[in-house]
């Protein structure tokens, strides 16, 4: 088999294409490499080689080690070096790349194939002891970290002590000499630590690194990256060996990374960092201040720091020019790598750039209106979650702004909370239900869990391409990085800015848009959705199949949705509008009273108040339909729970309190959601159902009087099983509606329909449909009665079945595509065998999840309904699975 795949001098026997096999980095560097830029040589140890790794027992094929060398061969030959020689040595980077990239997850070995000789050819070659020095000791550190498992503050320890005691401030100010005896120190370390000395082989080095890479598929944090970002353990990461070029070969040389548009807004800008005299991670690494590439960026950020467009024009001219290059080619914004030895370019790695989801939406519109991309395409750019991100809060204006330093703004969205200084202590204050900002003087790939709980992030070093700034971008967290003001002490739990001090538990304000920290909590505004939002949504709108309804009940959700683009409401939920004001009284009355005439006295009260709401609804929705549930839920929900509740409602009733007591006992039950619920209830107590529909058919008449629009209410009957239950109360609503047509002279039209939540009913959908004119997808308690899993007491073990494998996702998240979705398949081909012309919806919080959502497209149900906020990423989603 072929486990090895070479690139370089302008081929590649890789390509774009193939990064399922070559990982995303292995795939573009072939991909550049055949484009004619200039690549370092190199080759791509395939991701199949990690599957075969790890399915058997950590050991490789037969066939890897001919071809790994014989690729080492064809890289030398390329460079004129040879790997170990001890006059022109060659150098390689070992690389991991997954098919998706996974940040900082894994770790890269620069400059392998060092050792005492090598060193000295290559400093005499280069005439540069300080390079060749700096190079070993760079060396010695990564592969002792990455590959040996070393602690890396210990190197960093005696690296710091030797600038102490030298009076040296920067890594650069270190000469060839302190190199060389930090270099003696270092490989000490090692051999003390290990029992044996450094390895001096590079065959060995090699396969070491090699090792590693595949070895950190596996590493905690790895696998908490794809836990949290769903990607599967099988897939395996690919490793990139190619030959070294040097940004650390003095003044001449520089690393850096770029962006071709701004990630955070989608301007159309060249915009990155980068450090003369480096290597490596050292711009992201906060090490030193990194410079602006270009120089209006360096104009616009105030710096005095030269660009790299000044300092090294002609580079600059040959990267812009890739920079574009590669943008057309993959039709989309590349986040980008390069390294410049001694004036000359190299590309090290390209990728779709990640993104806040306001700049893809920028840089989707813009690109259609460049010509780059159709709207069809540019429709697929923006994923559907990400424009969660757009509904972040910001900052009231008009507030208050007690302005304690300013940083960069990395990630937008502003957040408050605590001041936190670990990850753990985020994670436990967001296990305590308390809102927190990390503050940290930089984040490292261990920091992912406190990042995650916490609302906000606040680093005092780095960029806008540091580790921070870009797990919060992907996270769509607030972040505000760089912030070089701040003088934080861990060991004091003290941060001192400007003669100020913050302590742990202070409560602080991050503003991720303008990157300013304020002290205390600042009012926040809704957000405002931009006109690249408005304008990527109507074409979403008009390659999209499916409308998109929306699940309310109150008149602000139902404008909130509207404003969103709600097509309708899917699913009303009336007993949430039980709870409302004092209406409750009138509610327990209702399930207290002892008998027909009882109920019927407090459904009476209650009966203006509904039809008020309905009317609301309904001039809203003006004219858009809407889905309203009778009572669902087990009638002790809204059972008075203390005394004080009791005797208000005894007062009310004029009832004595203990008969009530005995009452509110009676109507417990051991598994309520199983129990007397949903149609039962109102087989049992008819006229709620009656009261409920006239309500409804009043206010229809109310709303289309006020609105002119005609109203054609859908009323959906809860978790039936058996046709004749539908049938019972559909009499009831049917009976009402007449006497209302009667009463008031107006004509009606309405559907009666019921929702499918129960196996059973999906089963016998196409007797249900004789009765039914709609089926509305219950895929909350579908999933629930079809597991078998109590929706509230999942959490206790779905973890540990998702840990374990059993289950890839929380089926309550993303729809049971397998088995929920084949009893909606069913539901959907008998319901239609009986009435063609059947309605057919889905309501659950599947209604919201893109995944879900291109089931629900493929099995060809006319609308989702999802909660008001989801309804953007539905128009979305629907539309990506219907193009
Ligand atoms: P990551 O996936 O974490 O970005 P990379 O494999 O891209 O890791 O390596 C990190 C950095 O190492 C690169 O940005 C680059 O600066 C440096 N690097 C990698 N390969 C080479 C090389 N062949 N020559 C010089 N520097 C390299
Ligand atoms: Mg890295
Ligand atoms: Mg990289």
């Amino acid at each position: 088999a072929k486990w090895v795949y070479s690139f370089g001098n302008g081929e590649a026997e890789g390509a774009a294409e193939m990064r399922n096999l070559l990982g995303g980095k292995g795939a573009n560097l072939a991909e550049m490499s055949s484009l004619g830029l200039p690549v370092p040589p190199g080759f791509t140890i395939t991701t199949e080689v990690c599957t075969w790794y790890y399915d058997h027992d950590k050991s490789y094929p037969d066939e890897l080690g001919a071809q790994l060398f014989e690729a080492v061969d064809k890289v030398g030959v390329a460079t004129g070096r040879n790997f170990g020689d001890t006059e022109r040595p060659l150098l390689l980077s070992v690389r991991s790349g997954a098919r998706v990239s996974m940040p900082g997850m894994m770790d890269t070995v620069l400059n392998l194939g060092l050792n005492d000789e090598t060193v000295e050819a290559l400093a005499k070659e280069a005439n540069d002891r300080r390079f060749a020095y700096d190079s070993y000791r760079r060396f010695i550190q990564m592969y002792s970290d990455v590959v040996l498992g070393l602690d890396h503050h210990e190197f960093e320890e005696i690296l710091e002590t030797h600038k102490e005691q030298n009076e040296l401030e920067l890594d650069t100010d270190v000469d060839a000499d302190g190199w060389l005896s930090i270099i003696a120190k270092y490989k000490d370390l090692v051999e003390e630590e290990l029992g044996k000395p450094f390895p001096q082989d590079p065959r060995e080095q090699l396969w070491g690194a090699v090792g590693a890479v595949f070895s950190s598929w596996m590493v905690p944090r790895a696998v908490t990256y794809r836990r949290l970002h769903d990607l599967p353990a099988s897939w395996g990461t690919a490793v990139n060996v190619q030959a070294m070029v040097f940004g650390n070969m003095g003044e001449g040389s520089a690393t850096g990374v770029a962006f071709t548009r701004n990630p955070s807004t989608g301007e159309k800008a060249l915009y990155g960092e980068f450090l003369v005299n480096a290597q490596g991670e050292d711009v992201v690494a906060g090490i030193r201040t990194p410079q602006d590439i270009t120089e209006k960026a360096r104009i616009e950020a105030g710096s005095s720091n030269p660009s790299l467009e000044m300092l090294m024009p002609e580079a600059f001219a040959e990267f812009q020019s890739y920079c574009d290059r590669l943008e057309q080619h993959y039709k989309d914004m590349q986040d980008l790598e390069f390294t410049i030895e001694k004036g000359k370019l190299w590309m090290l790695q390209t990728r779709n750039g990640k993104r806040t989801a306001k700049a893809a939406l920028k840089i989707a519109v813009d690109m259609v209106e460049e010509g780059v991309l159709s709207e069809e395409e540019a429709i697929g750019r923006v994923e559907p979650g990400a424009l969660d991100q757009l509904l972040h809060p910001t900052i009231d204006p008009d507030a208050e702004r007690d302005i304690v330093t300013t940083g960069l703004p990395a990630s937008p969205g502003a957040a408050s909370g605590a001041i936190v200084f670990t990850s753990d202590e985020a994670e436990k204050a967001k296990g305590d239900g308390r809102k927190v900002i990390l503050v940290r003087v930089e984040t490292s790939p261990e920091d992912i869990h406190g990042m995650h709980a916490a609302e906000g992030i606040l680093t005092s070093r780095g960029g806008m391409t540091s580790h921070a700034a870009v797990v919060a971008r992907g996270m769509g967290k607030p972040c505000v990085a760089g912030a070089g003001a701040l003088r934080i002490d861990y060991r004091n739990g003290v941060i001192n800015c400007a003669g100020r001090q913050l302590k742990e538990g202070d409560t602080i304000t991050i503003d991720g848009a303008t990157g300013q920290v304020l002290s205390g909590e600042v009012k926040m505004l809704q957000p405002v959705l931009s006109g690249d939002f408005g304008t990527l949504m109507s074409w979403a709108d008009r390659g999209r199949r499916m409308k998109v309804r929306t699940n309310a009940e109150t008149p602000q959700d139902a404008k909130v949705a509207r404003d969103f683009g709600a097509e309708g409401i899917g699913l009303c939920r009336t007993e949430h509008m039980f709870f409302e004001g004092e209406r409750i009284i009138s509610v327990r009355e209702m399930i207290l009273a002892g008998s027909e005439d009882g109920r019927r006295a407090a459904l009476a009260k209650l009966l203006p108040m509904q039809r008020k709401d309905f009317a609301d609804l309904f001039e809203i929705m003006h004219g858009l339909p809407v889905t309203i549930r009778l009572l669902d839920p087990p009638l002790h929900e809204f059972l008075p729970k203390s005394d004080e509740e009791l005797a208000e409602v005894a007062t009310a009733m004029g009832a004595d309190p203990e008969l009530l007591r005995d009452r509110a006992l009676a109507l417990e039950e051991f598994n309520p959601m199983l129990g007397h619920r949903g149609c039962r209830l109102l087989v049992s107590y008819p006229e709620i159902a009656e009261m409920q529909a006239r309500a409804i058919f009043e206010a229809a008449v109310l709303a289309a009087k006020e609105t002119g629009a005609p109203v054609v209410p859908e009323i959906m009957v809860p978790l039936v099983g058996v046709k004749a239950e539908l049938d019972l109360v559909k009499g009831r609503i049917e009976a009402m509606a007449k006497a209302v047509m009667e009463e008031t002279g107006a004509e009606l039209t309405y559907h009666v329909g019921t929702m499918i939540e129960l196996p059973r009913a999906a089963l016998r959908a196409a007797e249900i449909a004789q009765s039914a004119e709609f089926f509305s997808f219950g895929t909350n308690d579908l999933t629930q009665t079809t597991f078998g899993i109590s929706r509230d007491d999942a959490a206790s073990f779905l973890g540990t079945y998702q840990a374990k494998g059993i289950l890839e996702q929380d089926p309550f998240v993303s729809l049971d595509q397998e088995g929920v979705g084949e009893l909606i398949s069913i539901a959907t081909e008998r319901g239609r065998a009986t009435r063609p012309d059947i309605k057919l919806g889905i309501c659950g919080e599947h209604g919201g999840d893109p995944a879900s959502i291109d089931f629900c497209e493929g099995a060809g149900l006319e609308y989702v309904s999802c909660s008001p906020f989801r309804v953007p990423i539905a128009r979305l989603a629907a539309a990506q699975s219907a193009l």
